[in-house]
């Protein structure tokens, strides 16, 4: 791969590249964008690990926080073979401009561990978890950094990062963690929030640009916690979902899919998706984000739509589940073809949110109902989204440099106000 495609691949880069424009528009005072610019901390951890076998394995683990200015630092724990410190810098700073998007009072954090879950057994992926927060127990707690799941992990994961916290606290700390079972403090609506808040984008950018709901076409790529979430709730809404895909592959059908009987088969009866009986054309996972659509949502991870495939996209509206589906260099093509993109700092910050509900619901040791959970959840998604149209329209600038303006402003203001400890 050639220096050129390396950097635009390199998402550290991409999210520098965006807060660098937005500063810019915003006129950002020289100290406070550098300030800004960098993590205020990054953490590696080497976890030995008992494997079932009886060999001892050494994983690598990461931990960036990228900021507290606006309060603790918030953000998942991935575990996948290519994690790197740069990937976590960067979902760092996301989270940061995220939590600043929609107002929630969190800093940005991330982490990563570098390993194969699809080849671990439950045990061992429980010891990695448990020497992971064990490593940084003292950086972690409700006031502190709160991790949450993202790819690779799940409740179960989050279930033990806060049995190993409250071991090391000698007390039962719930609000340690964000993304829990509901028996452990875990908040009613979470599990489905991230994809809610992606339909609730979608609903909003229908309504903008005036158009119609029913029938209108989805492609979703991924079908983890965020797409196939998605796509229940909007084909329950109305919408048609016609492309979907995951790690093994993509399906094609102009029909629209039976999501509840897609759903069934690769979660509850396990299967692979793409050998879904009902229907759909076989393709490969990327191919599936070209076909013509009205909505396209890249729901998998990072880096799917790059300057050597943008040109395919053909959509109306461009809702981002994933972190970063975009690179930065394919943004200029997205943005020439008139696409209305909504960018993954506002598109996928509904689980976010619903994790800082998770936090307040334990942090009072009270707990809302679901309809409760998924109005406020409602509220600030509209609100944000109106936030970052308008910002992009009185800057004239994208929906993404307009969603930048809005946290990055933020969060500046609340540095000035805090000023610079010495
Ligand atoms: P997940 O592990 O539950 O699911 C990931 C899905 O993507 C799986 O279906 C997997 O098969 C598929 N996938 C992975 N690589 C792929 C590829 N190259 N091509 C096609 N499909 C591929 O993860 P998730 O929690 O759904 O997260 C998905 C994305 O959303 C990530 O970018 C994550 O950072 C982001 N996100 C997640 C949350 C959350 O609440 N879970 C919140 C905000 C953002």
């Amino acid at each position: 791969m050639s220096a050129a495609a390396q950097d635009e691949l390199n998402v550290y880069q991409s999210a520098e590249a965006r807060f660098e424009t937005a500063a810019q528009k915003l006129g950002l005072e020289d100290g406070i964008y550098r300030y800004l610019k960098y993590p205020s901390k990054e953490i590696t951890v080497y976890i030995p690990v008992n494997m079932d076998s009886g060999r001892v394995e050494v994983f690598t683990g990461y931990r960036v926080l990228h900021s507290t200015v606006r309060g603790p630092g918030k953000g998942g724990i991935r575990f996948a073979p290519d994690v790197s410190i740069d990937e976590v810098r960067a979902l760092a700073a996301w989270m940061t401009w995220k939590c600043a998007v929609v107002n929630i009072p969190f800093g940005g954090a991330k982490g990563g561990v570098i390993c194969d879950p699809s080849k671990l057994s439950k045990t061992e992926l429980e010891r990695i978890t448990r020497r992971y927060t064990a490593e940084l127990s003292e950086w972690f707690g409700p006031e502190r950094d709160v991790p949450a799941p993202d790819i690779g992990t799940n409740e179960q994961t989050m279930a033990w990062v806060m049995d190993t916290y409250s071991m090391h606290t000698r007390q039962a700390t719930t609000a340690v963690v964000t993304g829990k079972p509901l028996e452990l403090g875990g908040s009613q609506g979470r599990k489905e929030a991230t994809g809610r808040g992606v339909m609730m984008c979608c609903n909003n950018a229908l309504a903008k640009l005036k158009m119609k709901r029913e029938g209108c076409r989805v492609i979703i790529q991924g079908f983890g916690n965020v797409g196939s979430q998605a796509a229940m709730l909007m084909h329950a809404a109305g919408y048609k979902i016609i492309g979907v895909a995951d790690i093994h592959g993509g399906l094609y059908n102009d029909k629209g899919f039976d999501v509840p009987k897609l759903v069934d088969w690769v979660y509850k009866q396990g299967k692979p998706l793409p050998d879904f009986p009902a229907g759909g054309d076989k393709q490969s996972a990327k191919d599936v984000l070209f076909h013509p659509t009205d909505i396209l949502i890249p729901a998998a991870t990072e880096n799917q739509i790059t300057t050597k495939n943008a040109g395919g996209v053909d959509c109306k509206i461009l809702c981002e589940g994933a972190n970063g589906p975009v690179t930065s260099h394919a943004d200029e093509i997205i943005d020439k073809k008139g696409i209305f993109v909504v960018p993954d700092i506002l598109g996928n910050a509904g689980g976010v949110t619903v994790s800082y509900f998770e936090w307040v619901q334990d942090r009072q040791g009270f707990f809302w109902r679901e309809s409760e959970v998924n109005e406020r959840l409602q509220d600030v998604m509209d609100q944000s989204f109106d936030q970052v149209v308008r910002a992009a329209e009185s800057h004239g600038v994208s929906n993404r440099i307009a969603a930048y303006i809005v946290a990055i402003d933020r969060v500046a203001r609340a540095l000035k106000l805090r000023g610079i400890y010495a």
